[in-house]
Order: structure tokens, then sequence, then C-alpha cells
């Protein structure tokens, strides 16, 4: 079995964003989106724009504060755009990965900004190179520029979208600029997010309705798996193509989880109601009964809430409080290169307040377990600071295996759970229980059936076809040749 991080390239766990607009700049606002859709990415941020004559970049490494100076922003312009930040994934600390891509062919210039990963991109990548077509990164967003290029030279615009979602297999939430053209496209499973929003003077597409907020715009509706959405010049309005249609979709519980904003609504549910009512459900099926509730912020608070509320429902009287501190100055422990790194910087990143702890029994409630450093470093401060019982509550099942979808879950044999069952994490973390969340309570707090999301990091199936894994449906890779001949259906 692969180990997944790098199975086709970097993963990349990203937001993305695009406006038209009338008689205004976009770069302000995509400025602004960006900042919304921080937490999907830090390591570089991107604008790419069209005045109607020519096509305007800006990229710079960093967050959106660092990447862009005034000047960089006055740079860029025209009133159509889109803009991306990327997700610092380890080994790919590179610009030559920044985003979004652009590039000028014979069939007009394009933008591209990707969330997602796909899982064919050397079989399209060795098809293109073969007829010509120089990479200049190991990125697979760079394939799908040249492949839609390619087929732009023969095509029209919504045929040559859809030929190239006929060669192209795994996750992506697009948007894309053609000349002045601004387009969102999401893969027929509709893995990652992407939603609509209606702006001052013109609409946005973005990946998660946040970003629609901070514009003070309104949600209209999220991108459909499977179409292509191309926002009318000037700001106005949108029209929609249903290029491919699926039997199943495959949503990412883990934006639920772990990765979207609380305040972003995806796929109809609001992120912050889900977490509750996870919590709520993680109560049900593990309650114990300590002093007090802890949540681990930031992902950990609205599970926690959820769990209390439970427990006081059930004439249970717990204490929900706050009771780790976060420095929220730290990084992302996940990006620490060692061991010994990571552990230093959880105990940088979270704090106890000791009165709230000692010498009571605590129950901590996170989101998620990934390598178990967090958990483990936790129970150990806990205990420190004179917590009597130290119980750990989940808010998803135990991460058994890689995503390939985009978001950074680490390898095999990283993953405490791919080869150790409840009770031997317990132990290796110190807790003196632990409970994970069932994948139908998943599935049921999101009101969607298991065959509608992608479960791949929880039980090693997935929606894609992707080598040396298992799938959870009846899938298949385009085969790449043939594809072209098949992707030519009516629209
Ligand atoms: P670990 O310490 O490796 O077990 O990771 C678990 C912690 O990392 C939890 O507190 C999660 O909130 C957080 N987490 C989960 N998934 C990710 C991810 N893909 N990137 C960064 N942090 C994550």
């Amino acid at each position: 079995m692969s180990d997944g991080r790098y199975a086709d390239g970097p993963t990349e766990k990203c937001g993305v964003v695009g406006v038209s607009l009338a008689d205004r700049d976009a770069a302000r606002p995509l400025y602004y989106a960006l900042y919304a859709l921080q937490h999907r990415g830090q390591e570089s941020a991107g604008i790419v724009t069209h005045d109607g004559f020519q096509q305007y970049s800006h990229v710079g490494m960093g967050l959106v504060g660092d990447a862009f100076t005034e000047e960089d922003l006055e740079g860029v312009n025209g009133s159509t755009g889109i803009g991306h930040v990327r997700y610092p994934t380890a080994g790919s600390l590179d610009s030559s990965c920044a985003q979004p891509f652009s590039v000028s062919f014979k069939s007009g210039s394009l933008g591209l900004s990707h969330n997602g990963n796909l899982v064919n991109t050397d079989e399209v990548r060795a098809e293109l190179a073969a007829v010509g077509h120089a990479f200049t990164s190991d990125g697979d967003t760079e394939v799908i520029a040249h492949d839609l290029a390619r087929n732009l030279l023969q095509e029209d615009l919504i045929r040559a979208v859809k030929r190239t979602m006929g060669r192209i297999h795994g996750s992506y939430s697009l948007t894309i600029m053609h000349d002045d053209t601004v387009m969102g496209l999401r893969d027929p499973q509709g893995n990652r997010p992407l939603c609509i929003g209606e702006i001052d003077g013109g609409y946005i597409l973005a990946s998660e309705s946040a970003a629609i907020d901070v514009l003070d715009g309104d949600l209209v509706r999220d991108v459909r798996p499977g179409e292509l959405v191309i926002l009318g010049p000037d700001g106005a309005g949108f029209d929609s193509y249903q290029l491919v249609d699926a039997e199943h979709t495959a949503h990412c519980f883990f934006e639920y989880v772990y990765f979207a904003r609380p305040d972003s609504r995806i796929d109809g549910d609001l992120v912050y109601d889900v977490r509750r009512e996870l919590g709520r459900r993680l109560w049900e099926e593990s309650p114990v009964e300590t002093d007090v509730v802890l949540p681990v912020p930031d992902s950990g608070r609205a599970f926690a809430s959820g769990y209390a509320e439970a427990a006081k429902a059930d004439g249970v009287d717990v204490e929900f409080a706050e009771g780790l501190m976060k420095n929220r100055y730290v990084g992302r422990t996940f990006i620490m290169p060692t061991q010994d790194a990571r552990e230093r910087a959880v105990r940088l990143k979270l704090n106890p307040i000791s009165d709230v702890v000692t010498d009571r029994t605590v129950t901590v409630i996170d989101d998620s377990i990934v390598r178990g450093t967090t958990s483990s470093q936790l129970v150990r401060l806990l205990r420190d600071v004179g917590a009597e019982e130290v119980h750990m509550r989940i808010g998803a099942p135990p991460i058994v295996a890689p995503c390939y979808m985009g978001i950074d879950m680490a390898t095999r044999e990283e993953l405490i759970a791919a080869d150790e069952d409840v009770g031997a994490i317990r132990e290796a973390i110190d807790a003196d229980s632990l409970s994970y969340l069932s994948i139908d309570a998943i599935a049921g707090a999101l009101g969607e059936s298991r065959a509608d999301l992608c479960l791949g990091c929880v039980t090693g199936e997935y929606p894609y076809d992707i080598e040396g894994e298992a799938t959870d449906r009846e899938v298949s890779r385009p085969q790449v040749g043939d594809a072209r001949a098949e992707a030519t259906g009516d629209d």
C-alpha cells in the first residue's frame, strides 16, 4: 500500500475565490476574501486579474497580509479576477507551486486556482508532455491548465471544460479565468466545497461562504458537483452548465470536523451547527461524567459545547470551561518537521488554566487525533497541573488512512490509529478513557448517507480510483487517451 502523502504530486488543501464586478477593481474584494480563507492555506497567496486587454498577476509567499503590499494590489487591474491561498505541506515549500497558476496560450490567457488533489496527474501530464507541453512544476494545477488550453484550441469554452473533466480524476474545486471570464468548477463528486455569492456590484465564487460574508454579500447557493458556473461580464449574474452527473457525491466530512470555518455554510449546513450536533452525538455515544468539560481550542469548542449541552439535557451537571488557552501565534503543529519540534509546539500552543483543572475530573474534547501528539501532550499537561482523571472524547472516527484528496493527514506510518486499536491508543496517550465518534454519527449529523461522503481517511476506502488503495464505490479513472473521444457528449 502506498503511504499516501505525495501519491501524485503534493496534496493541496487550499482556498479559492473568483469575482466578476461592474466598473470596480476586483483586487480588493479578492484580497479581503483571501483573508477570510486564510485558515485554508498559509504558505502562499495570489491574485490574477484581467482588465479586458491583458492579464495581471501577483503571487507571494506567506500569509495574505505578507504576500501583498499596497503597490502589489494596485498592480493587479481589472474588474474580474481569481485568488488563492495555499496550504503548506512538508516538502512543498516552493514558490513554483504558488497559485493562481497563470499562463498565456494560443487559445488566450488562463488563470487557475485549485483546491483538492487529482489522483491521475502523472498520466495526464505524460500524455501532454508527449505532444510537446512543457511543465514548470510537479503540481496537478498546471496539468489542468495545459489540458484546458489544449482543448480550447479545438472547441468552445464549455465543451473544452467538459473534455478536461473527462480526463482528470480526483478532487477539484476550481476558480478559472479564461481571458476576462471567471468560472467555478466542482468535481463530479463535489469533494471540496465551492459556493456562489452576490456582492456589491457583482458575483463571487469562493471555497467558503465566510468569504462572501466579509464582503457583506449574500450566499446564493453551493456550486453543484459536476457543475460549471460562468460569471457574467461586468458582474451581471451567472450561467450554470451541469457538465457531469455522478450517482453519488463524495463530500469531505473532515471539512466539517476540522478544516472549514465554523461560520461557513457548506452544502446547506452551517459548520458550527454540525460541530455542535457532533458534540451532542458524542455524549450520546460515549458519556462520561466529570466535573468539567474542556474544549481543545479552536475547533474543539463547538463540539464541547454540544457535548456539555447534551449532558445537561440528560440531567448531568457538568461545567463547560475554557481550561486550555491557545497561543494563536504558534503555527500549526502539523508542519513541524520532527516529533520533538511537534511536541514543543503543542506545549507552546496550549497552556492549561490550573485553577479550572486542579483536583478535578476532566473531559477533554478535540475534533481529531492524527499522530496522537496533541492528545498525549495534553493528558500529560493536565495531569501535571493536578487533574484527577483525564478522559478524551474525539469528534471524529479514528483516522486510519491518509487523505489523497487535499487534506494533509500524514502517512500511514505516522497515523496512530493506522494499526493501533482504541485501547492501545488510550494507553499510548495515557488517558483514563478514550472514545471516538462513529461514522454513522457523522453521516447522521450531516443528514447524508455514507455513500455520499468521502470517508477514505476513516475507512481506508476511497471514492476515487487511487493506485494501491481500495475504493468504496464503482469508480474508474478515465483512460486518458480514450477520454478525449468519450467526453464530447452533448452539454
Ligand atoms: P495530532 O496531534 O497529530 O494527533 O493532531 C491532532 C490535532 O491536530 C487536533 O488538535 C486537530 O485539531 C489538528 N488537526 C487535525 N487535522 C489537521 C490537519 N490536517 N492539519 C493541521 N492540524 C490538524
